[in-house]
């Protein structure tokens, strides 16, 4: 069981991404925490949500999770420099971008994303390496695993454009993350999971159990 060790700050990343995989956007979801580790902001991926809630941003490719989650931030309430970034995959260069705008200096990602992953750039250009962004790269291997397939499965389910080409770049770095999603996708087991309501602990606890089972 997975879902039993995570931190609260985890469990909220993953919320909102199985709530963004409900309204068919692909399962991202961030999570902003002042110095002390409290979660001071969240939100998730709202490309294909017609409309977003309060500052958050919907229907349109921008609307990425970090981006809402940075919107939602109350910057008068926080001291930003003390903040730091979950977020369930790999910041892509234009969210890496906005945390640098922020000049929040801490993320820390679940899942290594070999396709739009843009945290290399942080040490690119002047004003990146003037800002002095620590990642902390996945710690727990069998979440990133699971995560990594659900990513796959939506991928698929949802009719990404492009999804083989895509899923190839996503999963260069933990190839077993492909073997995972489609295997998940043929089971169709994953958007029942979410028409039925489940949860996100229920998801993950299983999308792991079917990960024992191909091993
Ligand atoms: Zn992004």
């Amino acid at each position: 069981m997975i879902w039993q060790r995570l931190s609260p700050i985890w469990r909220t990343c993953i919320e909102d991404a199985w709530e963004a995989y409900a309204h068919n956007s692909l399962p991202h979801g961030a999570v902003i925490t002042d110095a002390e580790g409290t979660i001071v902001a969240h939100g998730r991926n709202r490309i294909r949500e017609q409309i977003g809630e309060g500052r958050q941003i919907a229907g349109n490719r921008i609307a990425h999770a970090e981006l809402n989650a940075l919107l939602v931030l109350d910057w008068q309430a926080v001291n930003v420099y003390g903040c730091k970034l979950y977020s369930l995959i790999e910041p892509c260069p234009m969210c890496i971008g906005a945390v640098r705008m922020a000049h929040m200096q801490e993320v820390s990602y679940a899942v290594r994303d070999g396709g739009a992953g843009g945290t290399t750039l942080i040490d690119k250009t002047p004003f990146f390496n003037d800002g002095h962004i620590h990642i902390t790269e996945p710690q727990d291997a069998e979440l990133e695993t699971v995560l990594l397939g659900l990513q796959v499965e939506a991928t698929l389910s949802q009719k990404h454009p492009n999804p083989e080409a895509w899923i190839d770049l996503l999963t260069s770095k933990l190839p077993i993350g492909k073997t995972l999603g489609y295997a998940l996708y043929e089971s169709g087991l994953v958007p029942q999971w979410s028409r039925e309501g489940k949860d996100a602990g229920f998801m993950v606890d299983q999308i792991h159990e079917q990960l024992l089972r191909l091993k």
